[in-house]
């Protein structure tokens, strides 16, 4: 019998406690941490693969593609579409679901362009970029909302070709959100005849559909096609995300490839057929009625994050209905040790549930002894 170059073990052993010990105090990246999905364990023995369109009949029947369709059938409702005109699937996350948008939107206008604010996530221009498709990035405001003057101008001189928005529904750095009443009226004024709007819904998909008094955000607003992230509101020990679109676009890139044979609707040919499993289980056991305590348990930690900073004399603020506190950078080793998230002179958390007001308070007090030099 051949030796093992080193202990099998003790190697996970040591993986596993310092996965346990750096996810305690991870507040800037927006993973909510409390889930437990034991019951669903005994799924992974099946070599299961939900290939092909979770709509229609695949000749790889071990899926959970019935699970999957009840899962877009949730999402769809708190998207305000009418179920029965949705399509979409569990994707890999968030850039996979912006890609699906994008792609959907080229198949349908291919001469179009795509706009997108500055404080657009980085998958969206690698998106564009692998989709070879024509865009003009748009200046942002300050609170990272994009600046419909600047999109008004700028759509102005492009208007013989149809119009691709990519809107925020909640930005990475500053959880802003675009006005999509604002955009719609923009295209209204300038008798845009042909646009799509793309809604990158990553965080905010999760929690604008349970506030009292949430700005526009769904397909009662306007939108063609959202995504919207697994792994981040829901939780999930493996990064996943919804894309919900309306299935008669669907239905045109699936006949434009009909012909290599079965429904190939999707992005990637196999997928996980345990994500699905994930979200489900999280909905049914939590109800939509668990999501909009937890939100509103989220909003209110973030207002007491926001208030808690202003008292130790730093200046955070944070957009309406959003759980991503902006405050001044701290020291490097402080951004480090809270896993914060820095971009040029500002940090975020993100108060998703495991981010409680003890380790808030702790992390403001390291900022407040710990400046940046
Ligand atoms: C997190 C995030 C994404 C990307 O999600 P991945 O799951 O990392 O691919 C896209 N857009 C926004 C706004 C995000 O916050």
């Amino acid at each position: 019998m051949s030796e093992l170059p080193y202990d099998v073990d003790r190697r996970l052993d040591d993986l596993f406690g310092r996965l346990d010990e750096l996810s305690f105090d991870q507040l800037g990246y927006p993973t909510n941490q409390c889930f437990d999905y034991s019951s669903l364990f005994r799924f992974f023995k099946f070599s299961a693969n939900n290939v092909g369109d979770p709509f229609h009949e695949s000749n790889y029947r071990v899926n959970s593609h019935e699970i999957e369709r009840d899962v877009i059938a949730t999402f769809a409702q708190l998207m305000r579409l009418d179920p029965n005109e949705a399509w979409g699937y569990v994707t890999s996350g968030g850039t996979e679901g912006n890609m699906y948008g994008l792609y959907l939107a080229r198949e349908i206008f291919p001469n179009g362009v795509v706009y997108f604010s500055q404080d657009t996530h980085y998958s969206v221009l690698k998106n564009l970029r692998v989709l070879n498709y024509r865009n003009i990035m748009i200046k942002s405001q300050d609170n990272g909302e994009i600046d419909y003057d600047d999109l008004r101008e700028t759509i102005r001189v492009n208007r013989d070709v149809p119009v691709v928005i990519l809107a925020n529904i909640g930005t990475t750095m500053k959880g802003a959100v675009d006005d999509l009443h604002k955009i719609r009226g923009i295209l209204e004024d300038l008798a845009i005849p042909h646009s799509y709007i793309h809604a990158d819904a990553a965080l905010s998909g999760m929690i604008l559909p349970f506030v009292d008094d949430p700005q526009p955000y769904g397909f009662d607003a306007g939108i063609d096609s959202v995504a919207i992230s697994g792994h981040k509101v829901i939780g999930s020990p493996i990064p996943c995300g919804v894309v919900v679109t309306k299935s008669e676009y669907v239905a045109r890139v699936a006949r434009s490839i009909e012909y290599v044979g079965a429904m190939d609707t999707t992005l990637s040919g196999s997928r996980n057929a345990i994500t699905p499993l994930f979200l489900w289980y999280a909905l049914q056991k939590q109800g939509l009625e668990g999501f909009r305590g937890q939100a509103t348990e989220m909003l209110n930690t973030a207002a007491y994050a926001v208030e808690r900073f202003n008292e130790s004399g730093l200046a955070a603020w944070r957009n309406r209905n959003s759980v991503t506190v902006v405050f001044p950078r701290p020291a490097d080793h402080v951004v480090s040790k809270w896993q914060m998230a820095p971009y040029e002179d500002f940090a975020h958390i993100i108060t998703v549930p495991n981010v409680t007001r003890d380790k808030i308070d702790a992390a403001i007090a390291d900022c407040v002894a710990n400046p940046r030099a």
